[in-house]
């Protein structure tokens, strides 16, 4: 038996450090949302017990190294399960990028996995087990829009923003998120304001929002890539009401209220960066 399981990237709406743990972690407060640029994870019941996994891209493993791969034998063991699987992965996020690809990736699988094997497993145990995978991987199975705490893996659902389209553009770089984390020192860094945020979500007030975004590892990856400064100027000055970078990056996120101003931004974008999308902003749980 086959089956195919969405897998959306995630923006990050506004990005907060605040501050490093014990454990090596950081403590976080993160307000993130879905957009309709995904990878396609497709899910095929194997008799023996085994696990293969195969992507479309040069930058991603194909073997137990993959995070599909990981979510997969992590449901195995915790549900003691016989039955094997092969993971075939169109990717269509980009790698690195600061938009959660694999993190998605690996949600899906646990998501598909529970309805191919039929195992009925609420989403919530299904985003704890995520947890043992990556930070962003419980965020992921929800695949909506919410806050996400603690090194990410708190979660708290929110209704969809205020808003319908973005424009991401990637430079020709990858970005590690673990390195930009690294750098990050917490003294005299700029807090996004995510009660504003929030509130702006909650009231459906897209100036209020594009107000204010932010993302307190802008300055970190800006420092090793100045290229995704430029960016940001770029869409800042083409008219973008709310810009900031995704995640760790390198990816920058300009969002608009209309689909022609989003696909102005992305011609005049298109000769300045490698990889440029015009996005739908999900925001909702409809990931299959
Ligand atoms: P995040 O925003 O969650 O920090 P990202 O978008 O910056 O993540 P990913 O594209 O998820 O980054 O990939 C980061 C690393 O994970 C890469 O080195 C890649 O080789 C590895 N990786 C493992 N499995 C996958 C997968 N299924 N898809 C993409 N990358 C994967």
């Amino acid at each position: 038996m086959m089956f195919f399981e969405n897998a959306p990237a995630k923006i990050t709406l506004s990005l907060d450090v605040l501050g490093k743990r014990e454990d090596g972690y950081h403590d976080v407060e993160m307000v993130m949302t879905t957009v309709d640029l995904s990878d396609r994870v497709a899910l095929t019941s194997l008799e023996v017990d085994h696990i293969a996994v195969s992507a479309d891209n040069q930058y991603v493993p194909n073997d137990e190294r993959n995070l599909a791969f990981k979510a997969a034998h992590a449901l195995k063991n915790k549900y003691h399960i016989t039955q094997g699987v092969r993971i075939d992965i169109e990717k269509n996020i980009p790698v690195s990028a600061g938009l959660g690809g694999g993190s998605s990736d690996a949600a899906a699988v646990l998501r598909g996995l529970n309805k191919l094997w039929g195992l009925d497993i609420p989403l919530s145990e299904l985003a704890d087990l995520g947890a043992s995978i990556g930070s962003d991987v419980p965020f992921c199975v929800y695949g909506s829009t919410a806050l996400a705490k603690g090194r990410g893996e708190i979660i708290q659902e929110l209704p969809p923003p205020p808003i319908t389209w973005a424009i991401l553009a990637k430079p020709n770089i990858g970005v590690s998120t673990r390195v930009i984390f690294n750098r990050l020192t917490l003294e005299n860094i700029t807090h996004p304001n995510t009660t504003k945020i929030l509130n702006a979500i909650k009231k459906q007030e897209f100036n209020e929002l594009c107000n204010h975004v932010g993302n307190v590892l802008e300055t970190v990856t800006t420092s090793l890539y100045p290229n995704v400064q430029r960016i940001k100027e770029k869409m800042i000055l083409a008219g973008a009401k709310g810009v900031l970078m995704s995640g760790s990056g390198p990816t920058v996120v300009g969002l608009v209220e209309h689909q022609h101003k989003a696909v102005r931004i992305y011609n005049g974008l298109r000769g300045f960066c490698d990889e440029v999308y015009v996005v739908r902003v999900i925001g909702h749980s409809n990931t299959c």
